[in-house]
């Protein structure tokens, strides 16, 4: 109603004032003014139509139009619905540039399909996983760029619960998972992800599941027959009878060693499992790893000892202690009778290592980057015989880079082998003062 009342006011006062006139001089002059009135309204409504039409022509270059009265507050209520749609369409520009940003950004590759399959839209993924390039491809039939027999297949099952698993048709490394989303009219979204690292972890699962079986079925199978055999013989005599027990009983301790070094690798490998951060007084380890090693050894073997460095380590002194271990055993167990083992702990090029040296049976060079996975070793029989679980150096590895260190080995076949714990200095901490100071020979060959 607002809007009527100026309007309606200057009729009013145009019709009074024409009365008036009519009144004092006559109705010519009354009829005369009205005419002149109109004619000037007209010219008015022309001149602001002529002033909306150039700025709506062009509304955003030309300045909006300025006027007062009823042509004033059409011009400002344009003025306002333009400001407006401005702003709602900066809005979904923003939207938009985001949502661009937001998809060139998402590891997964994403392709927009219209209803013929044809490429709408692809992000930068599409390219590293699928080949697509998106404003080269622009408008393609799919399946004439991605031909893999299961991949059509894929897209005519139209089963959109599926995932298809296959290879990447230009990366043979990378396993991709698949999927269609349908959406819109008749529209897909082909989502293709990189799960080259679960496949990984599951194809592990899977071996290390096969390994520890394989490992167990000989003991059980050996302990199993002999409890048969002893169950079905009555008089046995005792020096068979002893022997089956003995080797039932080695029999058994393989399988506990392999169970407690499982259990060893699952505590090490679970995440609520923290490290600890306590001082640890290496060179006093090394010597009780000397007399480990001797006991071993039972004579078998030259033990020798260098430690050049006091420095200590912050971390968890049984789990180093287990590492250090286990390179010990190893040097003992692949080194024939009359061998030298060589212990040392020492500082070099700003590094701070254990080494065990040996003179034993040396390691192939293509074996050396294999040695820390499970269960790989390299003479089956040779690591059974000496009662080995092929999980030794796995856990030593597991223990170095929870310290942040590494294992550096260094072999030569029928020579012998150097494996090395190397600690990062942050990982490396003066002997407190108050500690015990033993003297450490350069060179201690054989006293304990
Ligand atoms: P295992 O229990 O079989 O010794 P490890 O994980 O400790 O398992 O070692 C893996 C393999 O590495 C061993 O089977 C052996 O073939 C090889 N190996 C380890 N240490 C030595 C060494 N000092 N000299 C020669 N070969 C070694």
């Amino acid at each position: 109603m607002g809007f009527w009342w100026r309007p309606l006011g200057v009729l009013a006062s145009v019709m009074l004032v024409a009365l008036i006139l009519w009144a004092a001089s006559g109705g010519v002059a009354a009829l005369g003014f009205l005419v002149g009135i109109q004619a000037f309204v007209m010219a008015r409504r022309l001149w602001q139509e002529y002033r909306l039409s150039r700025w709506l022509e062009n509304p955003d270059e030309v300045d909006p139009p300025d006027a007062a009265g009823t042509w004033g507050d059409i011009f400002y209520r344009l003025q306002k619905l333009q400001r407006r749609q401005r702003a709602s369409r900066s809005e979904l520009t923003t939207a938009l540039e985001q949502f661009e940003h937001a998809a060139q950004a998402v590891p997964d590759a994403m392709v927009i399909l219209n209803g013929t399959e044809q490429i709408e839209w692809c992000n930068p993924a599409s390219r590293s996983y699928l080949g697509l390039d998106c404003e080269r491809d622009q408008g393609q039939f799919v399946r004439y760029l991605m031909r893999q027999a299961h991949f059509l297949e894929f897209l005519d099952a139209a089963d959109y619960s599926r995932r298809l698993v296959c290879k990447s048709p230009i990366n043979r490394e990378l396993t991709l998972s698949v999927q269609l989303v349908p959406f819109g009219e008749g529209k897909k979204l082909l989502v293709a992800r990189d799960i080259t690292d679960l496949e990984r972890v599951d194809a592990m699962r899977r071996d290390f599941i096969a390994n520890v079986s394989h490992e167990l079925r000989t003991p059980l199978t050996v302990v199993g027959g002999f409890v048969e055999t002893l169950a079905e013989t009555a008089d046995l005599p005792p020096a068979e009878s002893r022997r089956y027990f003995d080797l039932m009983l080695d029999h058994t301790r393989r399988m506990q060693r392999l169970l407690d070094d499982l259990l060893i690798l699952s505590r090490l490998e679970s995440a609520d499992h923290s490290l600890s951060d306590e001082p640890v007084n290496v060179p006093e380890m090394v010597r009780a790893l000397k007399s480990e090693a001797e006991s071993l050894s039972r004579g078998r073997h030259r033990v020798a000892v260098r430690i050049s460095s006091g420095m200590w380590l912050r971390g968890s002194q049984q789990e180093i202690r287990s590492a250090l271990g286990n390179l010990v055993s190893n040097a003992v167990r692949y080194t024939p009778e009359g061998g030298e083992i060589t212990l040392a702990w020492y500082e070099r090029d700003g590094e701070t290592a254990f080494s065990v040296k040996d003179t034993g049976e040396g390691i192939a060079a293509e074996h050396i980057p294999r040695l820390t996975e499970r269960f790989y070793r390299v003479d089956r029989s040779r690591s059974r015989e000496t009662g080995g679980t092929g999980l030794g150096l796995a856990i030593v590895k597991h223990v170095l880079t929870r310290h942040g260190a590494h294992l550096d080995i260094q072999s030569t076949p029928g020579r012998g082998s150097t494996f090395s714990a190397i600690f990062p200095a942050q990982r490396v901490l003066a002997a407190p003062e108050n500690a015990q100071v033993i003297p450490f020979p350069a060179l201690d060959q054989g006293a304990a």
